[in-house]
Formats: structure tokens, C-alpha cells, sequence
């Protein structure tokens, strides 16, 4: 059973306000005590690891936008230097889904000859597929990047900020960047500063959907770094209430993501578009949030427990912020031997907070473990194909494997569908 995961009465609180609308009718929901505030920080000894720095997470819920988010999070404590490793970039499955996600914001959008701002870019990887695609120009920003320039981008090793508010742009992505942000709508205004004179301007938000962690009470989905969870109504509403015009919203990468284009407008703009999710909606998801968590845990806690006691060694594949979530959320220690990631630059670093050891792929070859628990299932066949030919076939397990009988609500958005 997990230490620290636990429920918090439903009763609205009042000293706090809402982020995106400044409500304060705020439902608490779940509450999850000590845990690393930087999980994809690499951290080279295991007394480095297991001493991280931590914090406290305590979802609340807005019942007047429907946004959640955590009031715990303190921004001091986020350090984007080099040594910060977020991107899945290695893996094909999610390569292929940049590649599409690139193909299709160009097609759509025509974006070619245009000049593109990447906020929150990362190393730069999809930027460049855009620019690649319709010959554009980009400026790529983020505080984690190792500078290098391109022939068709130039990255700027910074947070992107009012600074940078005259580089005037046609088309402007952010992705994965508002779920980290305590105050994601100053981000937009800035956006909207930036964009305003270009009445042709769009923007491309993408985040995480918070309505699949609730529908499968994904615990590991949870974690310190990400202080704001949306789902596609939250997020079209947020952006309304900035002066956005919003004109798509879908979700994609098997209902992962939440994506979204928009533009500048003088006024708040536009109707709901069809199958937005409602705040009402969202209040009836997190209210036995906490109940099934506390039992999706204790469901895993035990069976790790027995393959234990039987012998059985164990391993994660996946060393990003999931397994920090989910090794740290039900305190495992012995039952997991290690954590496989295919990032080199992991191996031989350690998990935040619990301490198990990151290897590469390669290093199974002699450790031989009986079952491999794979932290995103989107990417099993790939695992799959990668362990046997190894001639290893360790027992797979998707994290999302559980009883049947238990399960929320099922999202709207199919991957791909739009509007
Ligand atoms: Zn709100």
C-alpha cells in the first residue's frame, strides 16, 4: 500500500485561486507527501538519488474552469541546466510521432517560407522537422538546451520571456512547456503580446490529458514537475480568456496529448467547440479519484510484493518521471532491481527518491529479469522487438494492466479527430 498517496475531503478551500481563471472554488482531490521535485534530473550516485530534494503535491480542482492543479508547487525549485532530460527523442515510436505531428502542422497551417518561435523546445529535434518540412526559419528557447546552431535554426539557450517579445513570428509551438508553469496564462499573454500585430499569427499548444490519468488512475502520470493538468475544455477555456480565438482542439499519440491551434484576437473570442469537456464533467472525475488510487496502488504494491517473495526479479523500462512517480509513490525499494532506459546519457545514474540504478537495454543481457514492467505502453512492440533480439522474453507488463471493473470515464476525442 502506498505511504504517502491519500484522500482529502471534498470541501471547497478558499485560500488559494485558480491559475487560469482566478476562481476560488477549488476542490482538493489528491495529495501525495515528499516527493522529488526534479525527477528527470540525472543524479550520478544513489546517495544523490535517494537525497533529492522533495515536495508536496496536493491536486486541487477548479469548479469554475474545470483546470487542476497543484498550489504546493514551488517554481524555485525547478532547475532546467543541461543535466535535465525530458525528451523521449530515442525512442522511433515517438520519433514517428513528431515526424506525423510536423508533416501535419505544415500541411495544415501551409507553413513554408514562414518564421516559427519554439517555445520550451527542448534539444530542438522538432523544430528543425519544421523547418525541414516547408523550408521555414525557427528560434528554438530553452534554458536546458546545448547550444548549437543550424543552417535553418537558431537556439537560444534561454527561458523565453518579454525579452524576446519583437522577434516577430507567423507561427508559434509550445509543447509540454504550460504543464510546468505556475502561472501558464502569463505565458500566454506574452504569446499574445508577441503575436498580436500578425492578425495571420497561429499558435500550437500541446500538453498532457489529464482525463486519461483520471480514466486510468495513472498515479505514475503524477508528478511534482507538472504543477498544471488539462484537459481539452480547460485548456480551450484558458486560452479563450486570454483573447484567443481557438480554432482546433484534438487529441493525439493514443490519447496521450491534448493539442490545440489558436489565434490572436482584441476580445475573448469564440463558442466552445463540439465535445468540449465541461468544469461539471471534471468534478465528477476527481471525485473518487483518490479512493481508486489508494487501491490501484495497493493492488500493485502486493503484487510486486509476491513476485518478490517468489524470486522473480523485476525491472522498469522507462526511467523518466513515470518510474520516479511510480516507484516513489508506493516506496519500492528491494522489489524493483533496476530501471532500463534507452537514453545514454541515463545509464548509470539513479532514480530520484527511491535510488534504483538506470542501465541500458544492453545490460539485460546478463541480468536476465523475469518480468519487465513498461512505464508508457505506447511503446511495447517496440520493447518487445528490442528484447528478443536480445533472445530475452522476460514476462511484459503494461503499467496500465489492472482488474477489470474499474474503470472511469472514457474520453471523448479519438486520436486524430479534430474539432
Ligand atoms: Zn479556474
Amino acid at each position: 500500500m502506498s505511504r504517502s498517496a491519500q484522500a482529502t475531503n471534498q470541501g471547497p478551500e478558499k485560500e488559494h485561486r485558480c491559475p487560469a481563471c482566478e476562481g476560488h472554488r477549488l476542490i482538493p482531490f489528491y495529495r501525495v507527501s515528499g516527493v522529488p521535485t526534479q525527477s528527470v534530473l540525472l543524479r550520478p550516485t544513489r546517495a544523490a538519488a535517494i537525497n533529492a530534494p522533495c515536495g508536496d503535491i496536493s491536486l486541487h480542482g477548479c469548479s469554475d474552469c474545470g483546470f487542476i492543479f497543484n498550489p504546493a508547487f514551488d517554481p524555485n525549485t525547478q532547475n532546467y541546466n543541461v543535466d535535465y532530460r525530458p525528451s523521449q527523442g530515442c525512442s522511433t515510436t515517438f520519433s514517428r510521432f513528431h515526424q506525423d505531428l510536423a508533416g501535419y502542422l505544415v500541411d495544415r497551417h501551409g507553413l513554408h517560407n514562414r518564421t516559427v518561435v519554439e517555445i520550451g523546445c527542448g534539444q530542438g529535434e522538432f523544430l528543425q522537422r519544421v523547418c525541414r518540412l516547408g523550408q521555414n526559419r525557427g528560434y528554438g528557447f530553452d534554458p536546458s538546451l546545448v547550444e548549437r546552431n543550424e543552417d535553418d535554426v537558431t537556439l537560444i539557450k534561454d527561458v523565453y520571456s518579454a525579452r524576446y517579445r519583437d522577434l516577430k513570428a507567423d507561427y508559434f509551438i509550445c509543447q509540454m512547456t504550460l504543464e510546468h508553469l505556475a502561472d501558464p496564462a502569463a505565458l500566454i499573454d506574452l504569446v499574445h503580446d508577441a503575436a498580436g500585430g500578425n492578425p495571420d499569427a497561429v499558435v500550437f499548444f500541446q500538453v498532457p490529458d489529464v482525463r486519461r490519468i483520471i480514466t486510468e488512475t495513472a498515479f505514475w502520470d503524477i508528478y511534482y514537475e507538472h504543477c498544471n493538468y488539462f484537459s481539452p475544455g480547460s485548456l480551450a477555456r484558458l486560452l479563450r480568456r486570454r483573447n484567443f480565438l481557438v480554432r482546433s482542439l484534438w487529441t493525439g499519440h493514443q490519447g496521450q496529448y491534448v493539442m490545440l491551434t489558436a489565434q490572436p484576437s482584441r476580445k475573448r473570442a469564440g463558442e466552445p467547440l463540439p465535445g468540449e469537456d465541461t468544469p461539471e464533467e471534471m468534478r465528477r472525475w476527481i471525485q473518487d479519484f483518490s479512493q481508486e488510487t489508494e487501491l490501484r496502488c495497493r493492488d500493485w504494491s502486493d503484487r510486486l510484493a509476491t513476485m518478490a517473495e517468489s524470486g522473480k526479479e523485476t525491472v522498469l523500462w522507462g526511467g523518466g518521471s513515470k518510474a520516479v512517480a511510480f516507484c516513489t509513490t508506493l516506496t519500492l525499494r528491494y522489489e524493483i532491481k533496476g530501471v532500463v532506459d534507452i537514453d545514454p546519457a541515463k545509464a548509470g545514474t539513479f532514480i530520484a527518491g527511491t535510488g534504483q540504478e538506470i542501465v541500458s537495454p544492453e545490460a539485460l543481457r546478463a541480468a536476465r529479469p523475469d518480468a519487465v514492467i513498461v512505464m508508457n505502453p505506447i511503446y511495447m512492440e517496440e520493447i518487445r522487438e528490442e528484447l528478443s533480439r536480445m533472445d530475452l522474453r522476460p514476462e511484459l507488463i503494461p503499467i496500465t494492466a489492472r482488474p477489470a471493473g474499474r474503470l472511469g470515464p472514457k474520453p471523448k476525442f479519438e486520436d486524430g479527430e479534430e474539432e
